[in-house]
């Protein structure tokens, strides 16, 4: 635990200038890539070439960042908690540098960016993008932690078989992620599975060893029934990717491949806030497409989700 000095990196105070104004980064936290006086880095992805349908998630960091302007560094929460940014140094570290149309070339510069912000003892909060950047994400994490538990919100597995000479989209992160050994699926949970995918798919994951629980059986099991089980589950090191998706539409519309029947805000929140107590080691939101995001409510909800892992993190 560090002790706040007049030198401890703040967000902006919201009342002393325009909370629209300044740097672009995430909650107006000071911009920053010294990873020697960091604890968190903010990390925006702003690529979207492994997106099989509806484009545009490489405006996603800038959307959650652009929603984020207006939090304020509190929490309301039953617990009391205090706010992250007096415990923990948080930056935002700004974009890797990627080039549109180029993914196994940008999938390498992301783990190679993330090696060095992990190696130097920095957690990565990385805002996407599309879901095939989680993978060099997992794969630098791999590096640092070893074989990681991974929670995953979202409406799909991600967990399908790309094709000959082109295994790298959006839909095949998770599949690759079990054959190469990054994560444990015994330890890990896929959470809001549901729409038009196939059966089989959903077969084929759990047959990989991982606790999928559908958008219906976690309707039936609740937010509290659904934590015990992360919770049950989750040894050693644990990676959280939440795909915007996993939220219904009514909620996140502001994304690529929405599916019907998902998660409420409130429960994706509350599922958030009850990771603390687990030995998070990397987070990301992905996914979010501001171009289908009427009065900007995906990227407010993606904004306060990053914000809400970030109390937990001040909490433990
Ligand atoms: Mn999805
Ligand atoms: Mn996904």
């Amino acid at each position: 635990m560090h002790v706040a000095d007049e030198t401890w990196p703040r967000p902006a105070d919201w009342q002393a200038g325009p909370p629209y104004g300044g740097a672009y980064t995430f909650m107006r936290v000071p911009p920053s890539r010294d990873l020697q006086h960091a604890d968190i880095a903010i990390i925006g992805i702003p690529f979207d070439g492994g997106t099989m349908y509806r484009s545009g998630t490489r405006l996603g960091p800038r959307g959650i960042r652009n929603a984020s302007g207006q939090m304020r560094p509190y929490a309301v929460d039953p617990q009391r908690l205090e706010e992250p940014f007096r415990s923990l140094r948080v930056f935002d570290y700004g974009d890797i540098e990627l080039y549109p149309g180029y993914i196994e070339q940008s999938l390498a510069r992301v783990e190679q960016e993330l090696t060095t912000v992990i190696e130097a003892g920095v957690l990565p909060v990385c805002l996407g993008g599309d879901h095939s950047l989680t993978l060099p994400v997992l794969r630098a994490c791999r590096k640092k932690h070893g074989l990681m538990s991974l929670i995953h919100f979202d409406a799909h597995p991600d967990f399908w078989e790309g094709g000959p000479g082109r295994p790298y989209h959006h839909g095949t992160t998770f599949r690759l992620a079990v054959s190469e050994q990054l994560i444990n699926p015994a330890g890990s949970a896929q959470i809001g599975i549901r729409g038009s995918i196939s059966a089989s798919i959903v077969d084929e994951a759990r047959q990989a060893g991982f606790n999928l629980i559908t958008a219906d059986e976690f309707a039936r099991l609740g937010v509290s029934a659904t934590l015990e089980r992360i919770h049950s589950l989750a040894r050693g090191p644990v990676y959280v990717s939440l795909d915007i998706d996993c939220v219904d539409p009514a909620f996140a519309p502001g994304t690529g491949t929405p599916e019907v029947a998902g998660l409420t805000s409130r429960e994706i929140v509350e599922l958030v806030r009850g990771l603390r107590g687990l030995s998070v080691v990397g987070f990301d939101v992905v996914e979010v497409a501001p171009a289908y995001d009427p009065a900007e409510i995906t990227c407010l909800l993606a904004a306060n989700l990053v914000y809400e892992f970030l109390l937990t993190l001040a909490a433990r």
